[in-house]
């Protein structure tokens, strides 16, 4: 999302234009300049690396980045998720720390909480054990609990998710929902702020960075990349090529030619995120926390401003729109959808308004078939990815840039990640993350979408 009177949009004026752009000299071009490729170059250059920064954009996180809902919790599935979002989380809030550079406005992160409700069916047990291994702070909630703390909320369950158009939609609600709590969940206020304060960053350290740059071809010769080509022709050379092109990375894997060995790929999914106005008893610092409600098949958040955001959960009632070109679709709300998400929202926030038309935006994730991440080497060696983020990932930003760089290190130093993965000391909550759960080869036990716990 982005916000009003985003002081990020200057970036965009500042001159990173290619032209009288010398392309020699570059250890690393990394492609994309959102939220992951900000934090992969920031954390590249301070490893030691000289490294470029193109994206075919004209702002720095103006891409799928800027339409983000910035929500930072650790409802994951998977062990190894949980531990990303706990260590990043602690970057997000001493952010100013974390980018060891920061002039100008940078982004915050409001630890508002988040409630989590679950489906009826969803048991969270194997969850809680793993916030139990980690040390995540939770507190389960029975419906008196929850209309203590929130009583802005409609406690009734209306499952299953349904659309505005099913007969059923209005029905009077069934049973009561009960919910866990994370006191220390919340979101990032401007997640183009995010990208821009990581890219200022890396530009302090000596990074390199050229908007309005395409890369149109991926060198490559002997099994190594050797750098890309850019729109107009320009050869850039570079020992390392790292893929955050967020939801185009499939393009530039196919132009990598490196598809062959990936038992995981990436695949736009187009998005519909409704905005209406917070209810006054729901707003941030007013009672309202994040909201990811299984039950009604959405979730939501204020805004600072006094705006609220919907977006969808991919509740099975929602069709799923796929996208082989993300730049052909328009960045406004579907109309339906956001029909049905402010509709399902207001079931559970009596008083939020229904706007009399579509507000909101629309973008893409770019999802894996486990909804989980792909931060890993490929079969070309030194063309690394950082893809895949599948619609979560924005919070896990600047820990990806740690490590893709431990990566990168231990893999042009000649170790065999794919046998031996690399992993990854977590230096605030003294974890230690296995980078093999990320790999483009793994074999993915889960079923559906993991992005929810
Ligand atoms: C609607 C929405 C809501 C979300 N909500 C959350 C949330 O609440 N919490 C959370 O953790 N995550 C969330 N996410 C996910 C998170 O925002 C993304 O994972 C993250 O922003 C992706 O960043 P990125 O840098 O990989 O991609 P992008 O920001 O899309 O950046 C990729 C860049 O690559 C550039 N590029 C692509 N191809 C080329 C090329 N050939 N040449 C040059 N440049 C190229 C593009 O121009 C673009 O700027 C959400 C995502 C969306 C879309």
């Amino acid at each position: 999302m982005s916000t009003d009177g985003n002081p990020s949009a200057g970036f965009a004026a500042a001159g990173f234009d290619a032209a009288g752009f010398d392309a020699a000299g570059f250890d690393v071009v990394v492609v994309g300049a959102g939220v992951i490729g900000a934090a992969v170059a920031l954390e590249l250059q301070r490893g030691g690396r000289n490294v470029l920064v193109v994206d075919k954009g004209d702002a720095v996180g103006g891409g799928s980045t800027s339409a983000s809902s910035s929500i930072i919790r650790f409802t994951y599935s998977t062990l190894d998720g949980i531990i990303a979002s706990w260590e990043a989380m602690h970057q997000w809030a001493q952010w100013a720390a974390h980018l060891g550079y920061a002039q100008g406005p940078i982004c915050r992160f409001h630890r508002v909480g988040k409630l989590h409700i679950p489906a009826p069916d969803q048991d969270l047990a194997p969850m809680l054990a793993n916030f139990e291994t980690v040390g995540v702070p939770y507190e389960l909630l029975d419906a008196p609990a929850l209309a203590a703390r929130f009583p802005a909320l409609e406690l009734g369950s209306f499952h299953p998710p349904r659309w505005p158009t099913d007969p059923a939609f209005f029905d009077p609600a069934h049973g009561r929902i009960s919910a866990m709590f994370q006191p220390d969940g919340g979101f990032v206020d401007d997640p183009q702020l995010a990208a821009v304060n990581l890219m200022d960053a890396a530009r302090h350290f000596g990074a390199t960075v050229r908007l309005r740059c395409r890369v149109t071809g991926v060198l490559r010769g002997s099994g190594r990349v050797l750098g890309v080509t850019l729109d107009g022709g320009q050869a850039v050379h570079a020992p390392v090529v790292v893929n955050a092109a967020g939801p185009w990375s499939s393009q530039l894997n196919a132009m990598a030619g490196v598809l062959d060995d990936m038992r995981i790929t990436t695949r736009a999914l187009r998005q519909t995120i409704a905005s209406s106005a917070a209810p006054s008893t729901f707003g941030v610092g007013s009672g309202g926390t994040v909201l990811a409600d299984m039950d009604l098949g959405t979730y939501s958040r204020p805004q600072p401003g006094g705006s609220y955001l919907v977006g969808g959960v991919e509740a099975e009632c929602d069709p799923l729109e796929w996208a082989d070109d993300p730049d052909a679709a328009a960045p406004t709300p579907d109309p339906a959808m956001f029909e049905a998400l402010i509709l399902r929202a207001a079931r559970r926030l009596p008083d939020l308004a229904i706007p009399h038309r579509p507000a909101g935006l629309a973008s893409h994730y770019d999802v894996t078939e486990d909804w989980l991440p792909i931060y890993d080497r490929s079969s070309l060696d030194g063309f690394y990815l950082a893809i895949g983020t599948s619609g979560n990932q924005f919070k896990n930003a600047p820990l990806v840039g740690q490590m893709m760089n431990t990566l990168v290190s231990a893999c042009e130093a000649g170790h065999d990640h794919d046998n031996d993965p690399v992993r990854v000391a977590c230096t605030h909550t003294g974890l230690t993350l296995d980078l093999g759960q990320f790999s483009r080869r793994r074999e993915f036990a889960h079923t559906g979408n993991n992005v929810w716990g």
